[in-house]
């Protein structure tokens, strides 16, 4: 038997994998379309993530800035966030080449993406990273300061805050996480009801390859798949 090639393997999993979104959409009362699919394509080929974005994928996001920038100019058009952890030092390097900046996740790293996005002219939208499970090993902000921290960053030039993204702890089970994410969408929809100025509530983007089904049936917009499309990461 021959192995299947990473094209062979995405299309099989892609196909999947819209159909559970379309279910879980369903599931919480909306629509498939509502939920934004967003290829987590680190250590991907371009020439996959092409195929990938030739079959239909719209959203991709890295999450190094050295891998994503050697990649930025073979991807087809396609809407490009970054995911990862970003170090204020190399917020220049990036600024103003991708739609979103998803994991803005302390007041300091806001500060330098305002710095940059005013000193290039434009506007740099941005979700801010809730550490929902307040673990030591992560960054971004906890639930209790959320709101304090919200308020300084939308006052800063250069930038727009569209919602709210996180990583929950690692789980054995996806259930397991379920309260987490129904923590998330409680605090989505609390700051959204605020309306604070140059902020809007658009984007929820929690789930990914082991626990996409039940963040969207918490709440989820935005799901950020890599490993169950792509298959294992290897490297
Ligand atoms: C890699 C990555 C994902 C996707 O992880 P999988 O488990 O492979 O689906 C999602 N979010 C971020 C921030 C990532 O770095």
């Amino acid at each position: 038997m021959t192995e299947k090639s990473s094209v062979e393997i995405f299309d099989e999993n892609y196909a999947y994998i819209k159909e559970k979104i379309a279910d879980a959409a369903k599931v919480s009362g909306r629509k498939p379309q509502d939920i934004t699919l967003l290829a987590a394509t680190k250590t991907v080929d371009v020439a996959v993530i092409n195929h990938a974005i030739e079959s239909g994928l719209q959203f991709i996001g890295e999450n190094k800035v050295q891998e994503f920038l050697m990649k930025n100019d073979s991807y087809l058009p396609v809407h490009k966030h970054f995911i990862g952890h970003l170090q204020t030092n190399k917020v220049k390097d990036i600024v103003g080449k991708l739609e979103l900046i998803q994991s803005v996740d302390s007041l300091h790293l806001a500060k330098e993406i305002s710095k940059q996005s005013v000193k290039n002219g434009i506007t740099t939208d941005i979700l801010l990273e809730v550490n929902i499970g307040r673990e030591e090993s992560k960054s971004g902000f906890l639930c209790d300061d959320i709101c304090e921290n919200l308020k300084i960053i939308a006052q800063m030039d250069g930038i727009h805050i569209k919602g709210l993204m996180t990583i929950p702890p690692v789980c054995v089970n996806s259930e397991d996480n379920r309260k987490y994410f129904a923590k998330m969408n409680n605090l989505f929809v609390d700051i959204g009801a605020k309306k604070i100025d140059n902020s809007s509530m658009d984007i929820l983007s929690m789930g990914m390859s082991d626990d996409y089904y039940t963040a969207i049936s918490e709440g989820a917009n935005l799901v950020r798949i890599g490993t169950a499309l792509f298959g294992k990461r290897y490297y």
